[in-house]
């Protein structure tokens, strides 16, 4: 069975966001969330990979949905993104994009996006040398790319909703690109090039939420996964990781972390994890008052 034949097809281009967040209507197919939390409506990666972080910036997210500034990596992140799937989506489409329509499209989405929403950038000249890096990415990217030019992806942007069975939430998804035959692929930008083993261990629980999504929509195993980094050095660079099936261990793990999501949950248990991931945390400074320092 094809891919194509079973998801999405991909949306008009909206607002892109590789997974639905709580508080507002997605226009992508993902319930609209109600004015209440409803944790239990669906699961997500991001949901799970942010209660697997840890549970108390889980609640300061998901319950208490606290409104924070976008930082300036994820909002540069979400540029990428978005031509990404415009230059793969003209792939899907036979009607491929000239290197100036998608700089053209990074800076329209990047202006329209400006305006909406607050990005607090050190200085003015930030934003613009942010921009000017965002593009070298990309043209890195589009440059060093694996993927033959000639190569219809099987699915792009494509979300998929997936039964867990009997008395548990479903779970959503939006799937970056797959591959034939079967290649689910998923795009990073990051400061830094991911140590060798750590992109797959790092991201786990995202794969292994795609694999189900996937099969539950084909039928099929995935063939592999391939983590498509685009690194934001001076000379921008590019980290292709590429990995296998989802083991049968990864897919056990994903269903104890959906165990104990649902129990914590259901025990309101908004314990802190302090860490060193507590730097990039978007609650630190709320998060230590509270606690008492
Ligand atoms: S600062 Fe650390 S402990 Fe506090 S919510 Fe954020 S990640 Fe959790």
């Amino acid at each position: 069975m094809s891919i194509a034949s079973v998801l999405t097809a991909p949306p008009e281009p909206t607002a892109i966001r590789l997974l639905p967040h709580p508080g507002e209507g997605t226009g992508t197919g993902v319930p609209a969330e109600s004015s209440e939390p409803d944790l239990l409506r669906y699961l997500s990666a991001s949901r799970l990979k942010c209660w697997q972080t840890c549970r108390r910036q889980f609640y300061y997210r998901y319950v208490e949905r606290l409104t924070v500034p976008t930082a300036p990596a994820l909002f540069i992140g979400r540029q990428i993104h978005e031509v990404l799937r415009l230059w793969n989506w003209g792939k899907w489409k036979n009607e491929p994009l000239t290197p100036g329509q998608l700089r053209a499209a990074l800076v329209e989405r990047w202006e329209a996006d400006a305006a909406k929403e607050f990005v607090p950038w050190k200085t003015p000249e930030d934003e613009a040398t942010a921009k000017a890096q965002a593009w070298a990415m990309l043209e890195t990217y589009f440059d060093q790319c694996p993927v033959a030019p000639d190569e219809q992806p099987e699915g792009v942007e494509v979300e998929v909703e997936c039964s867990l069975g009997d008395g548990l939430p479903p779970l959503y998804g939006i799937i970056d690109l797959v591959r034939p035959p079967g290649r689910i692929i998923d795009y990073k930008s990051a400061a830094r090039s991911p140590s060798e083993g750590m992109a797959e261990h790092q991201h786990a629980t995202q794969l292994a939420c795609y694999a189900l999504l996937y099969r539950s929509a084909t039928g099929e195993m995935e063939t592999g996964f391939e983590l498509h980094h685009l690194i934001k050095t001076k000379v921008p660079k590019v980290i292709i990781s590429t990995y296998g099936p989802m083991s049968a261990a990864m897919e056990s793990e994903l269903f104890f972390l959906i165990d104990d999501y649902l129990e914590g949950i259901a025990r309101e248990a908004w314990v802190p994890s302090p860490g060193q991931h507590c730097a990039w945390c978007d609650h630190l400074p709320l998060c230590r008052k509270r606690s008492g320092m």
